[in-house]
């Protein structure tokens, strides 16, 4: 058995660039039809979604900012509008606005918790009211499926970064309480917490010396890219992991197993 989408309809939020565009894309070849959420670049969600259409995916770009309500609402209403239904959800959207906490505006504290904890409580409450309003469909036996993308920094501490680890970690808990409310209408709720992968979002992070400190904290030896967290995210999605229902899935190289305790602390 593979990991098929054939007949379902997915939104990958914050889809034009990064681990939401590699998930667009692979849940597209898995013969998904993908709505490309983005919030700023345009032109890199059209792009998306015509990679996925020449590929002989169907997929369409759709504007929201995933923290505001109404933004959300639209989302989901343009979605079944031309897709008929929706059966996937991957709330992906995320931002970083680092600083000191002493030196951390409040504005950069609620701009973060706003887009990656607020925008994943919105897009879930959306995917489940359309998941119960519309009949159970055949393609999947599960009802519906959401995929809430946290971070190693639900677990790991992160100094400098206190309002981005706030968000990860309010996640895990919001998918986990949300997973045990609906699990029992047959709607499957899971996590991916990455750890190092080169995109955008970590660029500084990831290349040159700063990149080759990083390695240290990563037991398996390399930075991860982008298809690595598509291929979890097409499985957890997927009929193929039927049983999985409020887990976390850390993709990491086994950055959560605290290295620096490898030789005795
Ligand atoms: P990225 O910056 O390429 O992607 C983030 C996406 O979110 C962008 O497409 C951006 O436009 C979109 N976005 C931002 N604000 C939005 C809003 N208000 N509404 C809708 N979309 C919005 O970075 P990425 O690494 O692909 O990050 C994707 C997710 O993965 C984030 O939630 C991030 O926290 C998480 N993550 C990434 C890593 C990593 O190493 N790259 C590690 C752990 C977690």
């Amino acid at each position: 058995m593979e990991c098929r989408l054939d007949g379902q309809v997915a939104i990958v939020t914050g889809a034009s660039s990064g681990l939401g565009e590699a998930i667009a894309l692979l849940f597209g070849k898995a013969g998904a039809s993908v709505v490309v959420n983005y919030h700023g670049n345009r032109d890199s969600a059209e792009d998306v979604a015509e990679r996925i259409r020449a590929d002989n995916g169907r997929a369409i770009a759709i504007r929201a900012d995933v923290g505001e309500e109404a933004a959300v609402s639209a989302l989901f209403a343009r979605t079944t509008e031309h897709f008929g239904a929706v059966d996937i959800l991957v709330a992906n959207s995320g931002i970083q606005q680092d600083a000191s906490l002493s030196e951390m505006t409040l504005q950069q504290w609620q701009a973060v918790i706003d887009t990656n904890l607020t925008g994943q409580f919105l897009c879930m409450k959306e995917a489940i009211r359309q998941f119960r309003a519309q009949s159970q469909r055949s393609a999947s036996r599960a009802r519906g499926k959401i995929l809430c993308m946290s971070s190693v920094h639900d677990v790991i501490p992160w100094a400098g970064h206190v309002n981005y680890a706030a968000s990860k970690g309010g996640t895990a808990m919001l998918m986990k309480s949300v997973a045990q409310e609906v699990a029992a209408e047959g709607i499957r709720v899971n996590a991916i917490a990455p750890g190092a992968i080169r995109t955008a979002i970590n660029a500084e992070n990831t290349e040159g010396e700063a990149g080759q400190r990083l390695l240290q904290l990563i037991p398996y030896g390399r930075i991860g890219v982008t298809e690595d967290v598509a291929r979890a995210a097409l499985f957890l999605v997927s009929d193929m992991a039927d049983y999985v229902v409020g887990t976390t899935l850390y993709v990491d190289g086994g950055m959560t197993l605290y290295p620096g305790f490898r030789n005795n602390g």
